[in-house]
């Protein structure tokens, strides 16, 4: 069977993680049955995931990488089948440079990209989320609270994420979403800012979104979203 390179799969909305519906509702093994690349956060908002090649790896609130298991649960991630291609280098930028260069190759502001920049930064800042594992789970800006925030210089790695357009803020993380691993891995996390030396772009659009909802989850399916508190806290955790 050949898999399916069009669709960006999710499991859970960023709505949900707002009021701290951070109960673990899919696995990590059913999650990786969708896609072999992707991002997302462990149960109770614990630390970055980064999947690549098949391989899932957590950065911890310590700044430790570890490999996650198939039994491990998420309340919120994303996967697709990498079939990106280089679209060019980029040299010399810092964050907002990035991502107004790959806003510009990509050319609409309008559908669902996965990205991945390859190679030498001079500078990296990222954070990993330290997350309460057992419930009650805090909301998202409680819980965000307990990050930390790690700093690189001189490193070689991948920042890789999704861009998401804005109107679909809520269900998504609007705009880009990205997490970095270096080589090694030794050193990672949701980036907060970032200056590349020199790095190869690589973009892969979307046709589809496949919405995966916790739909077995009584505390979901009972929650009352305030629709304008969900999109003022994902602007202030994410951003
Ligand atoms: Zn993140």
């Amino acid at each position: 069977m050949s898999k399916n390179t069009q669709t960006l799969y999710q499991h859970g909305t960023l709505a949900l993680l707002v009021p701290g519906l951070l109960a673990g509702t899919q696995t990590i093994g059913e999650l990786m049955h969708h896609g072999d690349t992707g991002i997302g956060t462990l149960t109770g908002l614990d630390g970055e995931l980064i999947m690549r090649a098949g391989q899932v790896y957590q950065v911890n609130a310590d700044g430790h990488v570890r490999i996650v298991g198939p039994e491990e649960q998420v309340p919120f991630a994303n996967v697709h089948y990498q079939d990106d291609r280089a679209v060019g280098k980029i040299t010399d930028q810092n964050f907002a440079g990035i991502k107004a260069t790959i806003l510009q190759v990509m050319g609409t502001s309008n559908v669902f990209y996965a990205v991945r920049l390859v190679g030498e930064f001079d500078q990296v800042q990222t954070r990993a989320v330290r997350g309460t594992q057992q419930p009650p789970f805090g909301t998202l800006a409680e819980t965000a609270k307990a990050q930390s925030v790690f700093n690189a210089t001189d490193i070689a790695g991948t920042l890789s994420g999704y861009y998401s357009p804005a109107i679909y803020g809520g269900a998504t993380s609007p705009g880009f979403h990205l997490h970095f691993l270096d080589d090694e891995p030794t050193f990672g996390g949701h980036v907060l800012d970032a200056k590349v030396r020199r790095a190869t772009l690589y973009l892969q659009e979307f046709t589809d979104l496949q919405l995966h909802l916790p739909t077995g989850n009584e505390q979901f399916r009972q929650e009352q979203f305030n629709t304008d508190e969900v999109l003022r806290d994902i602007n202030q955790a994410e951003n």
